[in-house]
């Protein structure tokens, strides 16, 4: 097949990239290079199954292709806010974009969705059934809102115009090809330790998230996308818990490191606990994650490592 993977450049999208050429398919890459970096495609620049399109995603284009993978928006907390209504524009108007090229060119289309849908949520797990808790004015709202409505688009074009969906919604996920100064909790973490710098846990820590490894979130992707039986939402993600404290202690010990940590203020909206129920994905695709967060922790470290001579 040949696959349009926006956000391709990314840290998801790379891994993903990866994979489909991997499995024998011709791959677009879309992206315009906001997070995402060319050191993460270097390796595939010259294949002659693999396209760089520079290309923002708020703006129309057409390729033809069989299937499409959206996955094109900052998914840091730090970079979707640092122009939130860029994050807005990227999520709605790359959803309508995207939809409207698998309309013309009947692709099916994949969304990657977030578990940010459930805001800072009441029912714990959540079930996709759980229609969130999420503040539609706070400074998180620019992807969750975002996020939500370009849900909204994909089950109204399959609904209106029979387009072809698979939703995912994706749980904290972590692994090599994050950037070091993402923003993100495990990449934070693991590079103060590296450095022996102070770790920062916002608030007391004691709010808690459940990590994915790479690998087991990009098997679930091409489970979701090429079965017929369902469109989603299905949640993907690793349902072992952690407080955010334990994450810092688990690093610190795995890096044998002197960082100490230090307690910053907690950011407004910050959820606080969040672990996905995966019955569906279980049952549906047959998928189960397969890296505890130690294993993937210690590739992670590996990773940061040699990559940047940490
Ligand atoms: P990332 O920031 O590494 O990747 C996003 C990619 O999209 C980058 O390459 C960036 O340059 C590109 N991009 C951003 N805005 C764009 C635009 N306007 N036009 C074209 N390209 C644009 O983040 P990631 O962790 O790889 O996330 C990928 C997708 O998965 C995002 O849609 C994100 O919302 C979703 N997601 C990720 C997680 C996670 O834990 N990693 C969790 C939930 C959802
Ligand atoms: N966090 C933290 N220190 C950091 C970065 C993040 O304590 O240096 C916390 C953050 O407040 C949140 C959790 O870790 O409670 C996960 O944050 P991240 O930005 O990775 O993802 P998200 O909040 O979007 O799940």
């Amino acid at each position: 097949m040949r696959i349009l993977v926006t956000g391709g450049a990314g840290f998801l999208g790379s891994h993903l990239v990866d994979r489909l050429l991997k499995d024998g398919n011709e791959v677009i890459c879309l992206d315009n290079f906001f997070t995402g970096r060319k050191r993460n495609i270097r390796h595939l620049l010259g294949s002659p199954d693999f396209e760089l399109m520079r290309h923002d995603i708020i703006d129309p284009f057409k390729v033809e292709v069989d299937q499409i993978y959206n996955l094109a928006c900052p998914a840091s907390p730090v970079h979707y806010q640092f122009n939130p209504i860029k994050t807005v524009k990227t999520s709605v108007m790359g959803a309508i974009n995207c939809l409207g090229l698998a309309k013309r060119v009947r692709a099916r289309v994949f969304q990657a969705s977030t578990s940010e849908v459930y805001g800072d949520p009441d029912v714990h797990p959540q079930p996709e059934s759980y229609r969130g808790n999420v503040n539609p004015i706070g400074i998180r709202a620019c992807y969750d809102e975002g996020k939500r409505v370009a849900e909204t688009l994909f089950f109204d074009y399959h609904r209106e115009n029979g387009v072809d969906i698979r939703v995912v919604r994706i749980f904290n996920t972590y692994g090599p090809r994050m950037l070091p100064d993402d923003g993100r909790v495990v990449s934070n973490f693991i590079v103060q330790a590296l450095r022996g710098e102070d770790i920062t846990v916002y608030g007391n820590g004691e709010q808690t998230r459940s990590f994915c490894y790479v690998d087991d979130l990009i098997e679930g992707f091409v489970l979701l996308m090429n079965q017929d039986d369902i469109t989603g939402p299905v949640n993907i993600g690793n349902p072992g818990e952690f407080t955010i404290l334990e994450l810092a202690e688990k690093v610190i010990k795995k890096v044998d490191s002197k960082s100490k940590v230090i307690h910053k203020p907690l950011p407004a909206d910050d959820p606080l606990q969040r672990k996905p129920d995966i019955t569906l994905a279980r049952e549906k695709l047959g998928w189960e994650p397969t890296v505890d967060l130690d294993e993937g922790l210690d590739r992670t470290i590996a990773y940061f490592k040699s990559e940047f001579d940490l």
